[in-house]
C-alpha cells in the first residue's frame, strides 16, 4: 500500500518506510497539494488534520488522534499488518528502495569505523545511497513494533 503523509506526521512517515511502505513526506506541499497528489498516484492519506478530511475531493485517508508515535502506529495497525520486515524497508531520508549492500570498500567510507568492523550486514538506497545497518536503531523498532503489531 502507497502512503502520503501530512507534515503534522513526520515520523510516522519515517516509521512506515522502516515497515517498507512507499511513503511521500514532503514538508513544502500545501494541503491541495498533498490532495492532488494522493489521487494522481492512488495514495492513501494519513492525516493528524481534520481540514483536510473534510474537503470533498479526499476520498482514502486514515484521520490520526494520537500525538505519540507508538499510538499512531497503533491506529494505523489493520493497514500495516505485519510489515513487510526491516529487510524491505525504504530509505527514511528519501523513500528509496534499500538493496543488501556487500561488506565492501564503498562502505567503509560511508560508516563509521567502528560500525564497519562490528557489523556484517549492510543495506544502502538505491537512490540516495544512504547506508543502513542493524543497529540500535533497528533494535528499538523491533520492540515498539512487537508491542505495537501484537
Ligand atoms: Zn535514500
Amino acid at each position: 500500500m502507497k502512503f502520503i503523509v501530512d507534515v503534522m506526521l513526520g515520523r510516522l512517515a519515517t516509521w512506515l518506510r522502516l515497515l517498507g511502505h512507499d511513503v511521500i513526506y514532503d514538508r513544502r506541499m500545501d494541503d491541495r497539494q498533498l490532495i492532488r497528489r494522493a489521487r494522481e498516484e492512488d495514495r492513501m492519506i494519513i492525516t493528524r488534520d481534520q481540514g483536510i478530511i473534510h474537503r470533498k475531493a479526499v476520498r482514502h485517508f486514515v484521520f490520526i488522534t494520537s500525538d505519540h508515535i507508538a499510538d499512531q502506529l497503533a491506529e494505523m495497525k489493520q493497514l500495516l499488518g505485519s510489515g513487510n520486515g526491516l529487510l524491505r524497508s525504504r530509505c527514511t531520508r528519501c523513500n528509496g528502495e534499500l538493496y543488501s549492500a556487500e561488506k565492501i570498500e564503498d562502505i567503509r567510507d560511508c560508516v563509521p569505523d567502528y560500525i564497519y568492523h562490528t557489523h556484517a550486514h549492510f543495506l544502502r538506497c538505491s537512490t540516495c545511497e544512504k547506508v543502513y545497518w542493524e543497529g540500535s536503531h533497528y533494535r528499538h523498532l523491533k520492540e515498539v513494533l512487537q508491542q505495537v503489531l501484537r
